[in-house]
């Protein structure tokens, strides 16, 4: 049972079955998944969600799934009300969605509970991704616990945590040699041959819905009313336009008023082809090849870029980029105040809303909430050279308090 209705062209507004495609025959544009929310509306209340489990799929409802699902055991993540960080930036109503807690620790379960639980209605044997690392881990651990084949396919050079964080789930891993926009290409050669479910290729409709619930979630947990300012981290572009669309569901099923969210959209300076065209007020985003420390976003030619910035512009929102210095001060300015340890990724968030802060794009009148999307422990490569070394001592008390003592003179 789904109140999905269609796929639906975001160019020429086609109409298609809910099948396993991401792209329009007739016009080349991407389709997405429509819904009847008249039957959501009069079947889905505040109350029914409140008293579901403690996971993404109390808002099953707004999602294209059937009753069969595959849950590795997510359950709806903390929003951190940041009080340290805020004083730091100079916002008092600042929260931290902290998506680093979730099973494979980024928040890629979210889209593949969604696109694998429908590989299984379409009755895929094998299901398949090409992944800058967080999304290969999750459809590793997805496929696993769904008794499906996988292929992961990854740009050689990723992160030792991202690589050991996908094989131990037994996937077959294949590295290729070149940056994600190629290992892409190479995916969409393959799907046209293979009968195999590319959660984020022929998948992708259902996929990008997951992400949805990142929307729904701050919404309840800030007591039913959208933010004020989000900043999201973009790859392709597909995260940040389905919050946008997720919040504006809730607002059209009645459970939240007018969503006066402004967007704004984070992406590291060396991989930052949307960020590029906003400021150059096109409307056409220009490849670039990816060189910066935030791998997990580095996609030089964003699928979803061009309705990123309808978005920044529907929202009046706006959008900045974040070299890898301030990245790795902002990893460790989040870690320092909030106890959390993000990726790279949530580098880019905080630099970028250090900045926006700063600029006074972002101001105290409403919640500002930063997403977090993955957890520091899998690019532990991008900090390691900037933190302080450990105090090594002999085991015994004089030794400890001689360099106790060493370091207060130095300090
Ligand atoms: C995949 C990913 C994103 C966003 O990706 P989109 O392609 O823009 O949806 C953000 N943060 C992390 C850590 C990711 O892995
Ligand atoms: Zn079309």
């Amino acid at each position: 049972m789904t109140y999905a209705r269609a796929l639906r062209c975001r160019r020429c507004g086609r109409e298609y079955p809910l099948e396993a495609f991401s792209i329009c025959d007739f016009c080349f544009g991407p389709v997405e998944v429509v819904y009847d929310y008249e039957a959501i509306a009069a079947n889905m209340t505040k109350d029914t969600v409140v008293a579901a489990p403690w996971t993404m799929w109390r808002y099953k409802d707004l999602l294209p799934v059937g009753d069969k699902v595959i849950d590795i055991g997510s359950t709806v993540t903390p929003l951190v009300k940041a009080d340290n960080l805020g004083r730091r930036l100079g916002l008092k109503d600042l929260y931290v969605k902290n998506d680093c807690v979730n099973p494979t620790n980024s928040f890629k379960d979210r889209v593949v509970a969604v696109a694998v639980s429908r590989a299984l209605d379409f009755g895929f044997d094998t299901v398949a991704c090409a992944s800058t690392g967080n999304l290969a881990n999750s459809v590793a651990a997805h496929a696993a616990k769904a008794g499906l084949k996988a292929f992961v396919f990854i740009p050689a050079d990723l992160e030792q945590g991202k690589v050991v964080g996908t094989a131990i789930y037994g996937p077959n891993v294949v590295t290729v040699k070149g940056n994600y926009d190629e290992v892409n290409r190479l995916c969409s050669e393959i799907a046209e041959n293979y009968n195999w479910g590319f959660v984020n290729i022929n998948l992708r409709p259902y996929y990008s819905e997951g992400s949805k619930t990142l929307a729904y979630e701050v919404a309840e947990q800030l007591g039913w009313r959208a933010p004020a300012y989000a900043v999201v981290p973009a790859a392709s572009g597909s995260l940040y336009t389905k919050i946008w669309k997720g919040l504006g569901e809730l607002h059209k099923i009645g459970f939240i008023g007018n969503v006066g969210t402004r967007m704004f959209l984070a992406q590291a300076a060396g991989c930052s082809p949307i960020v590029d065209a906003y400021k150059s007020g096109s409307t056409q985003v220009r490849p670039v090849k990816p060189n910066t420390i935030a791998k997990s976003i580095a996609i030089g030619n964003p699928a979803d870029g061009f309705y990123a910035l309808k978005v920044i512009k529907e929202s009046n929102g706006g959008a900045w980029a974040a070299p890898d210095p301030e990245i790795i001060d902002a990893i460790k300015l989040l870690a320092e105040t909030e106890g959390i340890f993000a990726e790279t990724a949530g580098g880019v968030v905080i630099a970028c809303l250090k900045r926006l802060a700063e600029a006074g794009a972002i101001r105290d009148d409403g919640p500002t909430v930063a997403y977090i999307t993955g957890n520091g422990l899998k690019t532990q490569e991008a900090v390691l050279g900037a933190l302080t070394p450990p105090t090594l001592v002999e085991p015994s008390f004089n030794s400890f308090e001689a360099a106790l003592n060493g370091k207060g003179r130095q300090g």
